[in-house]
């Protein structure tokens, strides 16, 4: 009876349509003509179809990438990357002013990228900016992120220009003065003295990281090598050693840190800022975890089987 007045009555109808939008501009009625937020996601249903379950987003990650890690089974989920200095600590200097610190971030990030698409693991960085980050945070967070590996970069300095090539040290003892040397080098923006750090790598020498991580700059150091060979690279093979680097010393996984090449150097620094050979560098590294990886696992079929 009421609906057939207003149909019939456009003062009415009118007056119907101004009562309503009345109370829609003081909010008591609600707005029916408004178009949604654009930030704001239409408010459709989420079916059992759409709706991701955490099943389905484990089984696209496993799927998404080849992930050597999780075929081999090992557990190797999440690596710590290290660019050596940054902010006030530039680390070593070139003869053109190219600063060890703008380099290790640039090797870094380019192996953050490289390990994330071969291994499928998570790669965490301890700077990501030029920011000054003390040697005992570096391994904290790497510590603190569960991390299976720790690999901190760096480029060699010297004050004889014609030295140059690549090494890889693991933590212990030096054995040589010129690990003592690189060492003290690295070790400058501590605060702790080599006197120190000596009881602290003692205890350290008791448990298996220190095997673990020597295996690992084997392999990263003879990978690395390969690799820039093989493009026509011919760089100076140092080596792997080890000496007491401050920045390894609280790691609690296999941990190394690589003398990539000697930033004073001139053909060391023409190779550094080179994109092309840190790539092929970057590619050797990827390897030489690789490598590692499927050592660990053959040693560990070998003890199953004994
Ligand atoms: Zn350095």
């Amino acid at each position: 009876m009421r609906a057939s007045y207003l149909q019939t009555n456009p003062l009415s109808r009118r007056l119907l349509y101004l009562l309503l939008a009345f109370l829609m501009s003081v909010g008591i009625a609600p707005n029916l003509f408004a178009a949604p937020p654009a930030n704001q996601a239409p408010a459709t249903p989420v079916t059992a179809a759409t709706k991701p379950t955490a099943k389905s987003q484990e089984l696209r990650a496993n799927t998404s990438l080849p992930s050597l890690a999780r075929q081999l089974a090992l557990g190797v989920n999440r690596i710590v990357i290290d660019p050596g200095h940054g902010g006030k600590d530039w680390g070593a200097i070139s003869c053109h002013h190219v600063a060890e610190k703008d380099i290790t971030l640039i090797l870094a990030r380019a192996l953050k990228e490289n390990l994330e698409a071969k291994l499928g693991c998570s790669v965490i960085l301890t700077r990501t900016r030029d920011q000054f980050v003390a040697l005992d945070e570096r391994t904290r967070i790497a510590n603190a992120a569960k991390a299976d590996l720790f690999i901190s970069i760096h480029a060699n300095a010297h004050v004889d220009p014609s030295l140059s090539g690549v090494e890889t040290y693991s933590l212990n003892f030096a054995k040589d003065q010129e690990s003592a040397r690189v060492a003290a080098l690295e070790n400058a923006p501590s605060h702790k003295t080599l006197s120190e750090l000596k009881p602290l790598l003692q205890k350290l020498v008791l448990t298996t990281k220190i095997n673990e991580s020597a295996a690992l700059a084997r392999q990263v150091q003879r990978n690395i090598v390969a690799k820039l060979m093989a493009k026509g690279d011919k760089v100076r093979d140092l080596g792997v050693k080890q000496a007491p680097f401050h920045v390894l010393l609280g790691a609690e996984m296999p941990s190394v840190l690589i003398e990539t090449a000697f930033i004073t150097n001139a053909k060391d620094e023409c190779r550094l800022n080179d994109r092309q050979f840190q790539q092929n560098l970057v590619k050797g590294i990827t390897a030489g975890i690789e490598s590692y990886l499927m050592e660990v696992k053959r040693v560990a079929k070998a003890g199953e089987r004994s």
